[in-house]
């Protein structure tokens, strides 16, 4: 079984961009599009990994790692953070609220894919060079 990723984030351009990465290098992705229903699919689906933008329209990404590090159920997935604020203080205040690593937008697939690979694992099969797309 390959790795599966759950993708939550609200913008259609970046959501689809990082479905597109993930799938083309074996993955398989689920996604959701606000926070909470983000913190409910990771309940539900036990994700491998989490990539959790910190801007959604309901709950703020902060408050859903806060969520999902509090649940028994959820707290071991790993969580990463992606937000094109990369501002600092950002990726502080993100493994403050529990976050396990961060990524700033825009994404360097090499080291994208490098630390996906590293919380998620690889997929049994993979498609190639980790810069083949
Ligand atoms: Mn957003």
């Amino acid at each position: 079984m390959p790795p599966r990723i759950l993708i939550v984030e609200d913008n259609e351009l970046n959501l689809k961009l990082l479905h597109d990465v993930l799938e083309a290098h074996g993955y398989v992705t689920i996604a959701a599009r606000e926070g909470a229903a983000g913190v409910a699919l990771a309940h539900d689906s036990h994700p491998d990994m989490i990539l959790l933008d910190l801007q959604l329209p309901d709950i703020s990404g902060y408050e859903a790692v806060r969520q999902l590090k509090d649940d028994p159920t959820t707290q071991a997935i790993p969580v990463v953070a992606v937000t094109a604020f990369a501002m600092v203080g950002d990726e502080r205040k993100a493994l403050a609220a529990g976050c396990d690593a961060y990524i700033a937008k825009p994404i360097v697939l090499r080291e994208f894919l490098a630390l996906v690979a590293r919380f998620a694992g690889r997929p049994p099969q993979g498609t190639g060079q980790p810069d083949d797309c």
